[in-house]
C-alpha cells in the first residue's frame, strides 16, 4: 500500500484520530478528535510529519504524491462547504496552520484566509460585505508578505514595512484603531501592501489562489527549522527529526459583523485551577485580535449574556472535551451570524498550582485516573508549591520597568530578594541583625555554606548546575542562580557590573531562581503554604487547600512507585524537612560540610597542617566529639530510617585559609609564622585536584581521619539507640577506582565498629558500601562488589570523570555545545543516557551478577531530575537521592516510571 499524506476531517468525522497524533501533530489529531465527536470543526486536511520530514530530506521538495492528495482532499472541502477554492462568485477561504506532536506555542507560523484575490474578494464581498471582505483581504496580503514572502522583521525593534503602511493611513484620515478603516481605507491598504511587496522584493504578489497554497504550506514547514522554533526545541527537548504537520481548513469567519466573533478560552482557569470557563473574546474579529492586544478583549463570561445560545453550546462542549481527553483544555472557537465553530483544542498550559488541582478534582469528578494523573503531571510544576514565588503583578511591574538586567542558569528554584552583599561572613552578619541578603559571589566554596545558609538566595558569577553552589543551594532549598556570566564583580570596591548598571553592596537585588533571571530593586514575594503547613509549621492544614491537593497527589505517588526516595542531607534540619516533604532515608551526608561549624573548623584546619601523626590525632579529638554531635542529630531525627554517612570526599586544600587575614589568625592560634603556614597551603595545592589527593584516597593516606569519623559515627549511633531510637547508619566510601581501596576503608569501618560496640556494651547494626562515581569502579563493580554491601552512583563525578568535563568549568564552553547541538542537554542536570547511563547499567549488572541483593541507589545531583529519575528505575536502582525540596519531585517522576513499567508504554528511553 503506498503512504497517506493527507487526512481529511469534517462533516462529523475524520480519517485521523489521536491515536494518529504523531502523524497528524497535536492540532491535526484534535481536529480530527473533535470532528469524530460530532462538533462544529469547519473542515479540512492534515498533511502529515512525514511530509515535514521528506521535505527536508530531500532538498525542499515534496512526495510526488502529495500534489494529487491535497487536490482531492480540497475538492471534499469544496463539496461539505459548498465553496469552491478561487470561485470569483462564491469563495472557499482556507487557512494554513502548523502542529507539531506537542504544541509549541507562537513557535511556527500560520496563514490566514487563502484564496483572495481582487476578483474572488468580490464574492466574498457579496456574502460578509464590502468592510469585511476588504479587511480579510489585507489581513490575508500583509499575513503572506509576512510569513510566505518573509518582510516579517527579525527583531521586535525593526518596523514591519505593513504596520508602517497602516500607521500612514490612520494618521492621515486621524483614527486610532483598525475597526474604523472604512472598506476604501482598505482597498488602499491592499493596493499599498501589494506595492511594498513589489518595491522591496521584485515579486508580483501571487493572484493564484493554488500557488497562495502551496507558497503557505511551503512557509509553514519552513517554520519548522527557524531558529526560535530550534531554541524552543532544545529548550523543551523536542526531537528535530519529529517534524510538523501541516493543516488546511476551511476559513470561518468571526469579522462579518456584531453577531460574529472569535476567542480562545479554557475548561478550567489556567492560574489556579477553578472549575470555571475561563478565557476571552473579541465581537467582529479574527482570531490574531484576540491575542494582539489591541482592543481589549471580553471575558467569556459575558457571552452568557450577550450570546447565550453560543455560550450554552461552549460550556456543553468544553464538558465532553473534558470526559474525552480527560484533560484541561485550551479551546479556540469562532461564531459567524450566531453559528459557532471549533476551530482547536488542546491540553490547556497551567501553573503548578492548578495543576494539582486540577489532578486531584478531576481524579474525585470521576473525570480520570489517579494512574493517568500521575503519569500526564509535570513533576518539576510542584516546585512551585513547594519554593517562595514572585507576586505576579510585582514581578510584571519589573519586567515592564527593565530591571531584569542578566540572566544565569536557574539551579535553585524559588523567589528571592534581598539586599546585595559580596561576602559569606557579612552576609552572616546582616542576616542576623534581620536584614534579608543575596549573596552574590563569583563562585562558592565550602567556606561560604554559613554565609550561604543566612542569604535569601545565592548569586554567582561562575559554575554549573553541579556546582558547589548549586548543590549547597539546592540541598539547603535556596533560591539560587549560577553562571551568570554577565556579572562583573569587584570584591575589593564591593560593586558590581551588570547589564550597564553598577550595584553596590547594600543595594536592593531580586533573583528568580525558576528562570534565572536577576532583577535590580525589590520585588515582593509570598510564601508557599505547603513549607507553612510541613515545615515551618505556621499553617493549619485544613485551612489550606493547596497543601490538601499536594498531600493527595503525593499519597498516589507513594503508592504507585517503586523507587525509594531519599535526600541529600548533612544537617538535622534539612533532614527534617525532607522527611516531611516524604523522604525514606538519608542517601548522601556529605560530612565535609560539617567541618564549617561553630570554631571546628580551626581544628580542621590543624588536623591538615599538621606535620605528625600525634599532631593530626590530636587535632582529631577535639573534632570527634563535634562529629558524633552532628550525627547523633541526623540520627535522632531519621528515627527508624536509613542514614548513609560518606567518609571526607574533597580535596583538603579547600579548607585552608587563603586570604592574609585568615592566615594570620590560624597562625597565631597554631603558634606558628603566617610565613610557615603560607608554605604549607602553597604545599597542599594540586594541578588537578578533582583528580588528585580526594575522596578514599584521603583517608588511604590519613586512615586516622576514616577512624575518626567512623567512630564518630558508631558513638553517636550508640548513643542514639540506648536512648531508645532505631538507628540503621550506612558507611559510603567515596571516589573508588579499585576494590583494595574499599577493601582498606573498609577494614577500618569494621575494626572501629567493634572496638566503639564493645565500649559501649552495644550492638548497631550497619552497612558498608561505596560510591560508584568513577567508570573504572563502574567497569570493575563486580569486584567491588565483593567488598561492598551498596551501591551510591555519585554521577556528579562520573559524569565529570566518564566525559572528561569539569564540573566547575563547563559553564564557560557548554552552552555553546548545546548552542551548536553538539551534545542534545547539560549531562549535570539530565544523565547522559548513552555514556554515563551505560556505564550505569554496566555498574548494577556487574554488581548484582556478585551480590543478587546488592542494594542500589544514586545521589549525583541527577537523583532529583525526572529524566534521570526514570533512568533509574529502569535500571532496577533500589532509590534515588536528592535534595529535600526535590523529594516530592523525584517521587512523581518514579511513580510515572513504575506506572508506564506497568502500561508497558516506553515512548522514551
Ligand atoms: C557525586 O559525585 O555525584 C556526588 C554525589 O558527590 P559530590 O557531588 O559530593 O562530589
Ligand atoms: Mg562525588
Amino acid at each position: 500500500m503506498c503512504a497517506k499524506y493527507v487526512y481529511y476531517f469534517g462533516d462529523g468525522k475524520a480519517d485521523g484520530a489521536s491515536k494518529l497524533r504523531n502523524l497528524l501533530g497535536g492540532k491535526g489529531s484534535n481536529l480530527a478528535e473533535m470532528a469524530n465527536l460530532g462538533l462544529p470543526v469547519p473542515p479540512g486536511f492534515t498533511i502529515t510529519t512525514e511530509v515535514c520530514t521528506y521535505f527536508y530530506a530531500n532538498h525542499l521538495t515534496y512526495p510526488a504524491e502529495l500534489a494529487a492528495e491535497v487536490k482531492n482532499n480540497l475538492s471534499r472541502v469544496e463539496v461539505s462547504m459548498g465553496r469552491k477554492f478561487g470561485d470569483a462568485r462564491d469563495p472557499l477561504l482556507v487557512s494554513v496552520r502548523s502542529g507539531a506532536r506537542v504544541s509549541m506555542p507562537g513557535m511556527m507560523d500560520t496563514v490566514l484566509n487563502i484564496g483572495l484575490n481582487d476578483d474572488t474578494v468580490k464574492g466574498l464581498a457579496a456574502r460578509m460585505g464590502e468592510r469585511s471582505a476588504w479587511d480579510c483581504y489585507r489581513r490575508f496580503v500583509q499575513m503572506y508578505g509576512d510569513v510566505v514572502l518573509g518582510l516579517k522583521p527579525e527583531s521586535k525593534e525593526q518596523i514591519d514595512p505593513f504596520e508602517e503602511i497602516i500607521d500612514r493611513i490612520k494618521a492621515a484620515r486621524g483614527i486610532k484603531y483598525d475597526t474604523e478603516l472604512t472598506a476604501e481605507d482598505l482597498k488602499q491598504l491592499v493596493k499599498q501592501f501589494k506595492e511594498a511587496v513589489k518595491n522591496r522584493l521584485g515579486l508580483d504578489f501571487p493572484d493564484n489562489p493554488e500557488d497562495q497554497l502551496w507558497g503557505a504550506i511551503k512557509a509553514v514547514f519552513g517554520s519548522w527549522n527557524t531558529p526560535r522554533a530550534i531554541s524552543y526545541r532544545q529548550l523543551n527537548k523536542i526531537p528535530e527529526d519529529w517534524g510538523t504537520a501541516v493543516n488546511v481548513q476551511a476559513m470561518v469567519f468571526g469579522n462579518t459583523g456584531e453577531r460574529s466573533g472569535t476567542g480562545v478560552a479554557f475548561t478550567r482557569n489556567p492560574a489556579t485551577g477553578e472549575k470555571v470557563f475561563y478565557g476571552e473574546y473579541l465581537t467582529n474579529a479574527q482570531g490574531e485580535d484576540v491575542v494582539a492586544g489591541i482592543r481589549t478583549p471580553q471575558p467569556v463570561t459575558s457571552l452568557a449574556h450577550d450570546f447565550p445560545d453560543i455560550y450554552k453550546q461552549l460550556t456543553d462542549i468544553s464538558a465532553l472535551l473534558e470526559k474525552h481527553f480527560h484533560e484541561m483544555q485550551d479551546i479556540e472557537f469562532t461564531f459567524e451570524n450566531d453559528r459557532l465553530f471549533m476551530l482547536q483544542t488542546r491540553d490547556g498550559k497551567r501553573t503548578g498550582f492548578a495543576a494539582v488541582k486540577i489532578a486531584v478534582d478531576m481524579v474525585a469528578e470521576g473525570l480520570k485516573t489517579k494512574e493517568e494523573a500521575l503519569i500526564k503531571f509535570d513533576p518539576d510544576q510542584l516546585n512551585q508549591l513547594l519554593q517562595p514565588i514572585f507576586e505576579p503583578s510585582a514581578k510584571q511591574e519589573a519586567a515592564a520597568q527593565k530591571r531584569i538586567v542578566a540572566k544565569g542558569l536557574a539551579a535553585g528554584p524559588g523567589a528571592a530578594t534581598g539586599k546585595v552583599v559580596f561576602f559569606a561572613d557579612e552576609a552572616e552578619e546582616m542576616a542576623a541583625r534581620g536584614e534579608k541578603v543575596i549573596l552574590i559571589r563569583m563562585e562558592t566554596s565550602p567556606e561560604d555554606i554559613r554565609g550561604m545558609n543566612a542569604a535569601q538566595g545565592v548569586l554567582t558569577a561562575r559554575g554549573g548546575m553541579t556546582s558547589h553552589a548549586a548543590l549547597v543551594g539546592r540541598q539547603m532549598g535556596k533560591v539560587c542562580v549560577v553562571g551568570c556570566q554577565s556579572l562583573e564583580i569587584d570584591y575589593e570596591k564591593r560593586l558590581m557590573e551588570v547589564g550597564g548598571r553598577t550595584v553596590k553592596e547594600g543595594d536592593d537585588i531580586s533573583i528568580d531562581g525558576f528562570t534565572g533571571e536577576v532583577i535590580l530593586g525589590r520585588v515582593d514575594t509570598k510564601p508557599s503554604e505547603v513549607v507553612q503547613v510541613l515545615i515551618s509549621r505556621t499553617l493549619d492544614p485544613k485551612d489550606s487547600q493547596v497543601y490538601r491537593n499536594f498531600a493527595e497527589l503525593m499519597k498516589w505517588a507513594k503508592e504507585a512507585r517503586r523507587l525509594g526516595i531519599r535526600t541529600n542531607a548533612d544537617q538535622p534540619d534539612q533532614a527534617a524537612n525532607a522527611v516531611a516533604l516524604g523522604a525514606e532515608g538519608i542517601g548522601l551526608c556529605r560530612t565535609e560540610h560539617m567541618f564549617f561549624g561553630g570554631d571546628r573548623i580551626d581544628w580542621v584546619r590543624r588536623m591538615i597542617l599538621a606535620d605528625t601523626v600525634e599532631e593530626r590525632k590530636e587535632a582529631l579529638s577535639h573534632i570527634l566529639p563535634m562529629q558524633r554531635g552532628d550525627f547523633k542529630g541526623l540520627f535522632e531525627v531519621m528515627d527508624g530510617l536509613p542514614v548513609t554517612i560518606r567518609t571526607l570526599d574533597p580535596p583538603l586544600h579547600e579548607f585552608l585559609p587563603h586570604e592574609d587575614e585568615a592566615v594570620e589568625e590560624l597562625a597565631k592560634q597554631m603558634g606558628v609564622s603566617p610565613d610557615l603556614i603560607k608554605e604549607k597551603v602553597t604545599k597542599l595545592a594540586e594541578a588537578n585536584p578533582m583528580l588528585g589527593l580526594r575522596g578514599c584516597r584521603l583517608g588511604i593516606i590519613y586512615p586516622e581521619i576514616t577512624e575518626m569519623q567512623v567512630r564518630a559515627i558508631f558513638e553517636a549511633a550508640c548513643e542514639v539507640s540506648k536512648a531508645g531510637k532505631v538507628v540503621k547508619p550506612e558507611i559510603m566510601i567515596p571516589l573508588v577506582g579499585n576494590v583494595n581501596e574499599l577493601k582498606l576503608q573498609a577494614d577500618i569501618v569494621h575494626e572501629t565498629a567493634k572496638q566503639v560496640f564493645a565500649e559501649y556494651g552495644c550492638q548497631v547494626d550497619y552497612l558498608v558500601g561505596t560510591m560508584i562515581e568513577l567508570p573504572r569502579a563502574a567497569l570493575t563493580a563486580d569486584q567491588v562488589a565483593t567488598m561492598a554491601e551498596f551501591f551510591s552512583f555519585g554521577t556528579n563525578d562520573l559524569t565529570q570523570t566518564t566525559y572528561g568535563l569539569s564540573r566547575d568549568d563547563a559553564g564557560k564552553f557548554l552552552p555553546f555545545y548545546l548552542e551548536k547541538k553538539i551534545i542534545p542537554y547539560d549531562p549535570f542536570i539530565t544523565i547522559d543516557f548513552d555514556g554515563v547511563g551505560f556505564l550505569m547499567k554496566i555498574g548494577v549488572d556487574k554488581g548484582r551478577s556478585v551480590r543478587a541483593n546488592l542494594k542500589i541507589g544514586i545521589c549525583g545531583e541527577h537523583g532529583g531530575d525526572p529524566e534521570s529519575v526514570k533512568f533509574c528505575h529502569r535500571l532496577g536502582m533500589n532509590y534515588v537521592s536528592c535534595s529535600p525540596f526535590r523529594v516530592p519531585i523525584a517521587s512523581i517522576a518514579a511513580a510515572q516510571a513504575a506506572l508506564a513499567e506497568k502500561q508497558e508504554m516506553f515512548v522514551d528511553k
